[in-house]
């Protein structure tokens, strides 16, 4: 193995450790895949020595990647066992899209910003992911085309819970997503039983805007 590599494989082993399994990340198939997707070649070459540090990075166009511990609570709190087609709303470096391919059965993910996606899906496909669908528009509309889903994780923050996501999810699916407006908002999991709608509230947290019809305006 390159001593680069090494390199890397050492800064994720820590990283899982120091931020993910001294909170309260406990799911063995999240943890494991934390080990193993190579975060670095998500982030601009200029942030890479940063890649594995307990905060966001900028990637371009005024967006962010999340930083691990909300990637994996996020990922944690989608409850994938494997078989799910899952839809992400921001799909931003393609990190969490990454983690999400390695654990269920196929992803779909929405950008608003062109230069993301194909950015995203460059380095996705220089790593073999082949289970990914790649979408650029409104993710606030859904993805209507390859509805329903049995989960959906929005990466950015929403004023309330978009309908059209809550229509294209599967009955007895769950929706991670955080609401709330301006500096902080709550992390929440909307669960969808027959006609009901359940909130749980997860924790606070901080996500750049959702932006769309459903979302904030322009
Ligand atoms: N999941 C990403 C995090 C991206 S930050 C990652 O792992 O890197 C949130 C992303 O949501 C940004 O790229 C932003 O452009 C995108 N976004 C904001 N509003 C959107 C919308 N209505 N539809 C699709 N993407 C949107």
């Amino acid at each position: 193995m390159n001593p680069d590599e090494d390199k890397w494989r050492v800064e994720r082993e820590e990283m899982v450790r120091r931020q993910l399994e001294s909170r309260d990340i406990d799911d063995e198939r999240v943890l494991d895949v934390f080990r193993r997707v190579p975060r670095h070649l998500f982030v601009p070459e200029r942030w890479r020595d940063d890649a594995y540090s307990d905060h966001p990075l900028s990637i371009g166009e005024g967006q962010t990647i999340s930083q691990p511990y909300i990637v994996a609570l996020m990922t944690q709190r989608l409850e994938l066992k494997g078989g799910e087609k899952v839809l992400e709303v921001g799909t931003g470096s393609g990190y969490q899209a990454a983690i999400l391919a390695e654990l269920c059965e196929s992803v779909v993910t929405i950008e608003r910003f062109g230069t993301l996606s194909v950015k995203a899906k460059e380095t996705l496909d220089s790593l073999g992911y082949a289970n990914i669908t790649y979408c650029v528009g409104d993710g606030t509309r859904g993805v209507e085309e390859h509805a329903p889903y049995d989960r959906i994780i929005v990466t950015a923050s929403s004023p309330d819970v978009p309908r059209p996501l809550v229509d294209q999810l599967a009955d007895g699916g769950l929706i991670v997503i955080p609401v709330g407006g301006g500096f902080s908002q709550d992390l929440l999991v909307v669960r969808k039983k027959g006609t009901g709608v359940r909130r749980e509230s997860v924790c606070k947290c901080v996500f750049v805007p959702l932006v769309g019809k459903y979302g904030f305006p322009e």
